[in-house]
């Protein structure tokens, strides 16, 4: 599941939505008689779960993250299980691999930050609040905390020290990393009003809490952004980021306040962007249906294989698990796998592991336009992200309801599936487009319904060690995980053995 930041949520504005979570209700519970389990789902084991999970989110395995060595080591261990379980190869060239390239535009460490000739070294004792470009060289004038406008700006490098963001802005409590949304919402705000007011560069002195939360932009920021270096793939739309225009806004260490105090000091901003690309790929397996009028039509299952890699510290762990994260859906349609093997359906069984989700949806962008099979016979995307933790009981079901429902039909088999198994009571405020999170935008189901094939996300939805190295596998809930494993493996049961393949809605389409 991707950051807020990178699925180009509305902006801070939509935080300015109270955060009222609508009591967990169940408007969705299934009319339909429950039908008998398959055959297959025996080979769906909380044991199997629990042994993968433990594998793919070790500490070995060092948080995956999208472009490195552990991506690739993970991925590999994917196909090796997908080979232990009896799943075909349906990757390029006979193999369970799609390769595409990332490419990444960052800050380069050859930029420049220079106050009254002390050099400030970049992500040690500033942050760039963006990947931004600029050649700023100009004295310093101290703003305080930027409420006396009547202190000339103006062509100068503004100091000032970093306030609360706006009321409107503030509702960080019960979002994940509040530190972090702080800042990002004060240095905006602060950032803004200071060049607005005509500084070419900005230096904001954190305070308590942007100090905390500095490590936390540094992680964010210095990675700068990620794209596909495949151009049928940009064109397709979806890009989660650019090279910032306008004046740079850097946060600075709180102990520089007395450095950076005096008025008129020559100051310099140099900084510079650099681009590179790295391999990602996708993991890709099959089980052929048994229906030869059928079996050239497929069910995906899908889940993500990267997380965030190995970051700062936090309680002297330095390791993004991804244990929920998506190390969950990733051993759970290994399992519903395993249950394919044993009780092929009509239809076929696509299963796919994405690169570089967390980096904006990459690999499920490159595969939507890049297809194993011809996209037109992918008929249902079932994708899951985070389906491990919180209540044993609720879960969330996105794309259930407008906006965001593209097919009624395949909706309702996951009801009529989750009657059968699971029995979740489904919290739909988290598919809602009003919800705070902007849940449904930030998993691979989207560039498949960008591109018009029926799907649904799974999730068992936020919690606090979210996107931080408490993401453990210790901490998932390993009878919730089997039952929503049960549930969408019943669902692409149902969807596979259909006399007739979900239609997608009249008239969907995907606004935002
Ligand atoms: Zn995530």
């Amino acid at each position: 599941m991707i950051d807020r930041l990178r699925a180009r949520m509305p902006g801070l504005a939509a935080l300015a939505l109270a955060l009222a979570f609508a009591a967990v209700t169940p408007p969705l519970a299934a009319q339909q008689p429950a039908p008998t389990p398959p055959r297959g789902m025996s080979a769906i084991k909380q044991t199997d779960l629990r042994r993968d999970l433990y594998a793919i989110a070790s500490d070995a395995m060092r948080g995956r993250e999208a472009g490195t060595l552990d991506e690739l080591r993970a991925s590999i261990w994917e196909a090796d299980q997908a080979r232990k379980a009896g799943l075909q190869p349906a990757g390029e060239d006979g193999t369970y691999f799609q390769w595409f390239k990332m490419k990444r535009t960052r800050l380069s460490p050859s930029s420049v930050i220079a106050v009254g000739g002390r050099t400030l070294t970049l992500w040690k004792d500033v942050a760039a609040s963006g990947t931004v470009e600029s050649d700023v060289h100009a004295p310093t004038v101290f703003a305080g905390d930027a409420s006396d406008t009547s202190i000339d700006v103006r062509g100068k490098v503004a100091i000032a020290t970093l306030v609360p963001p706006p009321p409107g802005t503030r509702q960080f409590e019960g979002v994940y990393s509040p530190e972090w949304h702080y800042a990002r919402a004060a240095i905006a705000a602060e950032g803004l009003a200071l060049t607005r007011r005509g500084a070419v560069a900005v230096i904001l002195v954190a305070d308590s809490i942007g100090d905390v939360a500095f490590d936390a932009v540094t992680a964010v920021s210095s990675r700068g952004f990620y794209d596909v270096d495949d151009s049928a793939t940009t064109a397709a739309g979806g890009r989660y980021g650019s090279i910032g225009r306008g004046p740079p806004v850097l946060l600075a260490h709180r102990a520089l306040l007395d450095a950076l105090r005096p008025n008129g000091q020559n100051a310099e901003v140099r900084l510079v962007t650099e681009s590179f690309d790295y391999p990602s790929v996708n993991v890709i397996a099959k089980v052929r249906g048994t229906d030869p009028k059928l079996r050239d039509e497929y069910v995906m299952f899908s889940s993500h294989t990267d997380h965030d890699g190995v970051r700062f510290p936090m309680a002297g762990d330095s390791i993004w698990n991804g244990a929920d994260d998506n190390g969950s859906t990733t051993v759970a349609i290994l399992a519903i796998g395993r249950a394919f093997v044993k009780q092929p359906a009509k239809r076929s069984a696509l299963f796919i592991w994405h690169g570089a989700e967390e980096r904006g949806l990459l690999g499920s962008r490159y595969h939507a336009v890049h297809p194993v099979v011809p996209l037109h016979q992918i008929v249902a995307v079932l994708n899951g992200d985070l389906i491990g933790r919180n209540n044993p009981d609720t879960a969330s079901l996105l794309g259930v309801q407008p906006p965001h429902r593209n097919s009624a039909d395949l909706v309702r088999m996951a009801l009529a599936a989750n009657a059968a198994t699971g029995k979740f009571v489904l919290d739909s405020t988290w598919d809602r487009p009003t919800h705070p999170e902007g849940w449904y935008f930030r998993s691979d189901h989207v560039p498949y319904v960008r591109h018009g094939v029926p799907a649904l996300m799974y999730s068992t939805n936020l919690h606090p060690d979210y996107h931080t190295p408490r993401d453990e596998p210790s901490r998932i809930d390993y009878a919730k995980l089997t039952r929503m494993t049960d549930w969408m493996y019943e669902t692409g049961w149902l969807v596979a053995n259909a006399a007739k393949r979900p239609a997608v809605d009249p008239g969907f389409k995907l606004e935002r």
